[in-house]
């Protein structure tokens, strides 16, 4: 068996044109548009390609996109003032701090400087906590992200089996309270599960498998479930080629569904920041 490929492009375009006439229709109805401020502290190649897929989407959909950089000498104090003059403008939708910050900076503090209702992210306290609560309006974009994908199977998700390895505040940990509010049995794997030795007995069991590490080829072909869904949120350079921390090649031999590394959970990242951005404007002006 191969399995079937969760292209995040082609998810994400019928998302897209659902938020491109939302959008249209709250413009005509306010008068206004949403608008969603970039912020990046210094200089960083990694989140310079998430930037400009930021903006072209944003500039897609009709929604604004200004970028501020700042200095990466700019202190914790400096950045959380600027933070504060956002929050008050109310011709800002939503607010995005791109990471890495420089050292220095504590990226919990700034995340929880934004205002709840600007968070395009989705990492402030009070988010986190509605993620918890199964009634978000704003939630981590790559955990949403994830979440689409294994919706997009149409496979009946309750009571079903998940394993979700890295308990990170981004993805990890936020996707596990996304599954166990639609009723799916899931378990966390993190370093300790690695350490452990026990990991692949954790990810032979899954029917819902998704793995954020961060470490090419991690999960072995073979420890896949057969017939399993496979998300893969890593992504890893190896030489001039990006991987991710599935064995893509022989995982697609066992599972029913799988995402490609790159294309898969990637595009639809930025799709739910767009998607938080607009809940975050209807909010603001309902
Ligand atoms: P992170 O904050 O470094 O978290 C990695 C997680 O993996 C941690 O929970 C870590 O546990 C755990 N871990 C490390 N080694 C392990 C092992 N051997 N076995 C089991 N768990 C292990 O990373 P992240 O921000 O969540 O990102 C993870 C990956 O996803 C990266 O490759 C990143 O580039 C990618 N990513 C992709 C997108 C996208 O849109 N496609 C978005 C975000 C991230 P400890 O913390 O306890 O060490």
């Amino acid at each position: 068996m191969s399995a079937q490929l969760l292209e995040g492009k082609v998810i994400a375009g019928k998302i897209k044109e659902g938020l491109k006439a939302e959008i249209q229709s709250l413009k005509q109805k306010t008068n206004l548009s949403p608008r969603l401020v970039s912020i990046q502290v210094g200089e960083n190649p990694a989140s310079a390609v998430y930037i400009k897929s930021q903006k072209k989407a944003a500039e897609n959909l009709g929604i604004e996109y200004m970028l501020e950089t700042l200095q990466a000498n700019i202190t914790q104090a400096g950045l959380i003032e600027l933070l504060g003059g956002l929050n008050q403008d109310k011709g800002v939708s939503g607010v995005i701090v791109q990471l890495p910050l420089p050292k220095g900076i504590d990226y919990k503090t700034v995340m929880s400087a934004i205002s709840p209702a600007k968070d395009a992210e989705g990492m402030h306290p009070e988010n986190l906590g509605r993620v918890l609560l199964g009634n978000f309006r704003m939630a981590p974009c790559t955990a949403q992200a994830a979440m689409e994908l294994i919706s997009s199977t149409g496979v009946e998700l309750y009571g079903k089996e998940a394993v979700v390895v890295g308990h990170s505040e981004i993805v990890g940990k936020p996707l596990s309270m996304l599954l166990l509010n639609k009723f799916v049995t899931t378990t966390v794997c993190h370093i300790a599960t690695g350490e452990r030795g026990v990991l692949p007995e954790h990810v032979k069991r899954a029917e819902i498998l998704v793995v954020a590490v961060g470490k090419a080829e991690l999960v072995k072909g073979d420890w896949i479930k057969e017939g399993a869904i496979v998300i893969d949120v890593g992504i890893n350079r190896v030489g001039d080629k990006l991987v991710g921390d599935v064995e893509f090649e022989k995982a697609k031999e066992r599972a029913s569904f799988i995402t490609p590394v790159p294309g898969g959970v990637g595009p639809l990242t930025v799709t739910m920041l767009m998607r938080n951005v607009v809940n975050a404007f209807k909010a603001q002006h309902s």
